[in-house]
């Protein structure tokens, strides 16, 4: 039974793979609230593919997601999008609206069937796109912005919707440098504070040392590695994951990986 007594997340002896290729075999995993898990691997290794099964997206092979301890069907659409917001890595808008509406959508999960939006969703709206940086944006139309505006409108979409878990499929693409490390320390506050639990992928293992507690490492082969960031994002494994020799270097507390 479903409790919130129950992980946020847990993935049980899951098997996923695509096209002929296995991304994991025997996958267990927990994520309980306020944890932050980094998703890394090489270009095709089966990063999205593996997010689309945690989002109930996509079904496994053998095993099972659990979402607060029930499985995506027996939470049901509604309530599955209460307990958890996806961000895909490639989206595209068929239709014109406007920056303000494409945010509302986030809302509609807590609307009931034939409720309109309110005042107060619209205030959640707004405090979402100002959050991002696009508090002067509302009316422009989704299909006029720039590639990182519109992924910095998508993290807007998400934090209306405000789930209980964040899964990230490169969420800081796009992005200029500056507005990379506001949007995950936007993530990360929303762990510290709403005790949101966050699986996400990232391309950049210093960012993942810096904002999540944990690093799943999914290799060419279908071996997958799980455990804390400080024992997974070293240089030697990280070396073996890309398949390309890295060097760390440590500064002020905070650490990077060079490409030798
Ligand atoms: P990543 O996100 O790690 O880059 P993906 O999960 O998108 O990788 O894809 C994993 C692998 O599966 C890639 O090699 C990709 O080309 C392949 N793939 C994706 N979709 C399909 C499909 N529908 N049929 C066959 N292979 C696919
Ligand atoms: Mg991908």
């Amino acid at each position: 039974m479903a409790t919130n007594a129950a992980p946020l997340l847990e993935v049980r002896k899951l098997a996923v793979s695509i096209g002929g290729n296995t991304i994991c075999r025997d996958l267990d995993l927990t994520l309980q609230p306020g944890e932050r898990l980094a998703v890394l691997g090489r270009n095709g290794a089966g990063k999205s593919t593996l997010l689309s099964v945690l989002a109930g997206l996509r079904l496994p092979q053998a095993g099972q997601v659990l979402l607060r301890g029930s499985n995506y069907a027996t939470h049901g659409p509604r309530k599955s999008a209460l307990i958890r917001g996806w961000l895909p890595q490639h989206r595209g808008d068929a239709f014109a609206s406007t920056v303000l509406e494409a945010a509302l959508v986030g809302r509609h999960p807590h609307l009931a069937r034939w409720d309109w939006e309110s005042a107060n969703d619209a205030m959640i709206v707004r405090k979402a796109l100002a959050a991002v940086d696009l508090a002067d944006f509302e009316e422009r139309d989704v299909l006029t912005l720039s590639g990182g505006e519109r992924q910095r409108l998508a993290i807007a979409t998400l934090l209306t919707q405000a789930p209980q878990l964040f899964l990230l499929d490169e969420p800081i693409a796009h992005l200029d440098l500056k507005h990379q490390i506001a949007m995950l320390e936007l993530v990360a506050g929303a762990a510290r504070d709403c005790g949101a639990g966050v699986v996400m992928v990232l391309h950049e293992p210093a960012l993942a040392w810096r904002f999540c507690d944990r690093a799943l490492l999914i290799h060419d082969d279908g071996r997958v590695e799980c455990g804390n960031a400080l024992d997974m994002l070293t240089a030697e494994r990280l070396s073996a994951l890309y398949q390309y020799p890295l060097q760390a270097l440590e500064s002020e507390g905070r650490i990077s990986f060079i490409p030798r």
